[in-house]
């Protein structure tokens, strides 16, 4: 056959070129951005992107695309997963309270040498009428509590229930996605439920169940903040849980479509 007799690529041919994702992504997850970040990637041809859940909850919501669950084994795991499934970023864009996940992102994409942006989004801002009590972590909370209240609405996750467990002269509403595996206190009360919330529902529940402090960590984000605008419109005190301190300040954006523009710039199209 000669060179002209050679039709050349079909336009099959060039559209299965194109399905051939030429960069691959991991996204660390378990937020509603890491799954919003996944959907905007996926828009993308050549990208691959694959997603990465610890596997806490037992009824995850699953981003579109490849999932993964479960610990990498720490950086040294993460660092050798990103190379054997030759990952060119990652964005870490789990909780901004998942501190352990946060420095092994950091670490691994350095050993890797690999790009990596932190996704995080801002916590919450105080407005008038708010009566917050900032401590900067879970023994602080635990030790300022009983000065605020006797009646507490407790949002910190299943995580964080041992450690208020001990406080027996109070009474908690602790709201989890899934019941913790130890049984829980006569005190405590567990309501299982998942967001977003509402201002009416959650002045409906503060009202019911005669709440009189709300816990909270500075999670930010609209799905869970009517319980802030509720304790305002309340008067009640709000004590809120500082995030951790960064480990080493990454590349950091607050928004997905800023996160889209890095990813533009790292894994450029063409
Ligand atoms: P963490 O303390 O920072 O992480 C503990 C360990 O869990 C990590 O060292 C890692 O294990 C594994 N891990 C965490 N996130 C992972 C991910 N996305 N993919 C694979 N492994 C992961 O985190 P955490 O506070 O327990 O949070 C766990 C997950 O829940 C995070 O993905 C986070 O986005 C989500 N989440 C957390 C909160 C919160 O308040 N903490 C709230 C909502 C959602 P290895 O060291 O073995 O790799």
């Amino acid at each position: 056959m000669t060179v002209d007799d050679n039709p050349g690529p079909t336009g099959t041919d060039r559209r299965e070129a194109r399905r051939v994702p030429r960069w691959r992504l991991l996204i660390l997850g378990g937020t509603a951005e890491a799954r919003a970040l996944a959907a905007a990637v996926t828009a993308r041809p050549d990208v691959a992107v694959a997603s990465s859940l610890a596997g806490r909850v037992a009824e995850p919501r699953l981003p579109v695309g490849e999932v993964r669950i479960g610990g990498f084994g720490g950086a040294a795991g993460l660092a050798a997963w990103l190379d054997e499934h030759r990952i060119d970023a990652v964005v870490d864009a789990t909780h901004p309270y998942a501190a352990r996940m946060r420095v092994s992102g950091i670490e691994a994409a350095a050993t890797a040498g690999v790009p990596h942006l932190r996704l995080e989004r801002p916590g919450w801002t105080a407005q008038p009428g708010d009566r917050w009590h900032r401590v900067p972590d879970l023994p602080g909370a635990v030790a300022a509590l009983p000065a605020l209240g006797r009646r507490v609405l407790l949002t910190t996750g299943r995580q964080s229930l041992a450690a208020f467990a001990p406080l027996a002269d109070l009474w908690f509403l602790a709201r989890v996605v899934d019941a913790p595996d130890e049984p829980v206190p006569a005190h405590v009360r567990l309501l299982r439920s998942r967001g977003p919330y509402t201002v009416d529902g959650e002045t409906d529940l503060i009202r019911e169940h005669r709440i009189d402090v709300v816990v909270t960590k500075d999670s930010g984000g609209a799905l869970t903040e009517a319980k802030l605008t509720a304790a305002r419109r309340l008067g009640l005190p709000v004590l809120m849980i500082d995030r951790p301190a960064p480990a080493r300040p990454p590349a950091t954006v607050t928004t997905v479509d800023d996160a889209v523009r890095w990813l533009d710039r790292h894994l450029p199209a063409g």
